[in-house]
C-alpha cells in the first residue's frame, strides 16, 4: 500500500485527489489549515488528517515522520489584482503558498528518504504556461513552480523518482468562484456574464471537473508513468 500525501486537501482539487487515492486503496494523509475541512475530505475513509500551513518550514518538516511514496503539493490560491494594485504583502503571500510551499514540501519529501518509484507532483496551472491580465503574482509563482519541477526532475531522475506538474485550466472549485467574483467586480459584469467569460477561456466551453484533474494526478503516480519526468501536463481542453 503506497503512502500518499496531499496538501491543501480540505477542498476543491486536493479533496478530489485525496479521495481518488483512497479509492485506489492507498494510505492517504491529507494536510491543510482547517481540521474540520480535512475531516470532511476524509468522511470516514481512514485518512490521516494533519493541520499544517505549507508556508511554514517547521509545519511541513513535521509531516514527514516517515517517507511518502507519492507527494502531491496542491495547496495554493490567490486573488486577482492588476500589477499596479498588487501590494508587496499580497505578492509575498502569493509566492509563499504557491511556490515556497511546493519547495518546502518537495525538499522535505526528499530529505525524508523518498525511494525508487517515488512521485513528486505539483499542482501548477495554465498560468504556469502563459500570463494573464490581473494575475501577475499568481502566474509568476506558478511559472516558478515549473522551473522548480523541471530542475528537481533532473536531480531525481537516476533514483527512480519522478517530478511532474499538472496544469489545469479553470476547474469547478471554490477558487474559480473567487475568480468569477473578481472578474465581476473588475469589469462590472453580472455573475453569469463573468462566469461565461471565465468559461470561454476553455475551447471546450466548460470548466474542468476536479475528478478530471485527479485522474491526471493518479496517472502521473502510476507505474506506467515511470518515464514521464519534468513534464507539465495541461488539463485545459486545449487552452494552451
Ligand atoms: P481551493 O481554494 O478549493 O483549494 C486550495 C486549498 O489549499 C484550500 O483547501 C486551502 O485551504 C489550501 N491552502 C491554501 N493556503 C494554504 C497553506 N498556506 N497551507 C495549507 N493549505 C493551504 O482551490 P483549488 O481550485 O482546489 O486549488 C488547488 C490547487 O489547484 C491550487 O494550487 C490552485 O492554484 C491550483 N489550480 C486551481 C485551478 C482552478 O481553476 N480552480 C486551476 C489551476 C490550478
Amino acid at each position: 500500500m503506497r503512502r500518499v500525501l496531499v496538501t491543501g486537501a480540505g477542498s476543491g482539487i486536493g479533496r478530489e485527489v485525496a479521495r481518488a487515492f483512497a479509492a485506489a486503496g492507498d494510505s492517504v494523509t491529507v494536510a491543510g489549515r482547517r481540521a474540520e475541512a480535512l475531516a470532511e475530505t476524509d468522511g470516514g475513509r481512514g485518512m490521516v488528517c494533519r493541520v499544517v500551513d505549507v508556508t511554514r518550514e517547521d509545519d511541513v518538516a513535521a509531516l514527514f515522520d516517515a517517507p511518502f511514496d507519492v507527494v502531491v503539493a496542491n495547496a495554493g490560491g490567490g486573488r486577482a489584482a492588476r500589477l499596479a494594485d498588487t501590494s508587496l504583502e499580497a505578492w509575498n503571500a502569493t509566492l509563499a503558498v504557491n511556490l515556497t510551499g511546493v519547495f518546502l514540501t518537495f525538499r522535505a519529501a526528499l530529505a525524508a528518504g523518498m525511494g525508487p518509484g517515488g512521485r513528486l507532483i505539483a499542482m501548477a496551472s495554465t498560468a504556469s504556461l502563459k500570463g494573464g491580465a490581473a494575475i501577475a503574482a499568481y502566474a509568476a509563482a506558478k511559472h516558478g513552480v515549473l522551473g522548480l519541477v523541471r530542475s528537481v526532475a533532473l536531480e531525481v531522475a537516476r533514483r527512480g523518482i519522478t517530478c511532474n506538474a499538472v496544469c489545469p485550466g479553470y476547474v469547478d472549485t471554490p477558487l474559480t468562484g473567487q475568480a468569477v467574483a473578481g472578474v465581476q467586480a473588475r469589469l462590472g459584469l453580472s455573475e453569469q456574464a463573468a462566469r461565461e467569460r471565465v468559461v470561454s477561456g476553455n475551447p471546450m466551453g466548460r470548466l474542468i471537473a476536479p475528478a478530471e484533474v485527479a485522474a491526471a494526478v493518479l496517472f502521473l503516480a502510476s507505474p506506467g508513468a515511470a518515464p514521464v519526468n519534468g513534464h507539465a501536463l495541461a488539463i485545459s481542453g486545449g487552452e494552451t
